[in-house]
């Protein structure tokens, strides 16, 4: 085993870390765009009521950031799904190969993302 350092660095208790790490990244980002929006309605408990509905007085931007939110929602979505499917990987083995031809993906590019599908080929392929 030892000597196959030089193809596999990194364990994949570490990958797992990472990807885990990686994930509790985007869920914390994905809650910051949520708590961003909520209506900070706590104050207003104490009996001072203020005038919500002045919020909504522009209602172009309102509906540009809720659709602007939503789309960055459904990004970290996507990523989340995509670091799941990497931990679904590593359980069955096949964790940092090309979804396409098979070949694995190189070290350097799974640095700076865990959860790459493709080999940088087949990548480009996809991204057009
Ligand atoms: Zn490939």
């Amino acid at each position: 085993m030892s000597d196959n350092d030089a193809i596999q660095p990194v364990s994949n208790e570490q990958w797992l870390e990472r990807l885990t790490a990686e994930r509790e990244r985007l869920v914390g980002l994905r809650a910051s765009i949520i708590d961003e929006h909520e209506p900070h309605d706590d104050r207003e408990h104490n009996g001072t009521i203020t005038t919500i509905d002045s919020h909504h007085a522009d209602r172009g931007a309102a509906t540009y950031e809720l659709e602007l939110e939503t789309s960055m929602l459904h990004r970290f979505d996507d990523e989340i799904k995509r670091v799941d499917e990497a931990v679904a990987k590593l359980e069955a083995g096949t964790f940092g190969l090309c979804e396409r031809c098979g070949e694995p993906i190189r070290d350097e590019r799974m640095d700076f993302e865990p959860a790459a599908r493709y080999c940088i080929t087949h990548q480009a392929e996809m991204t057009g």
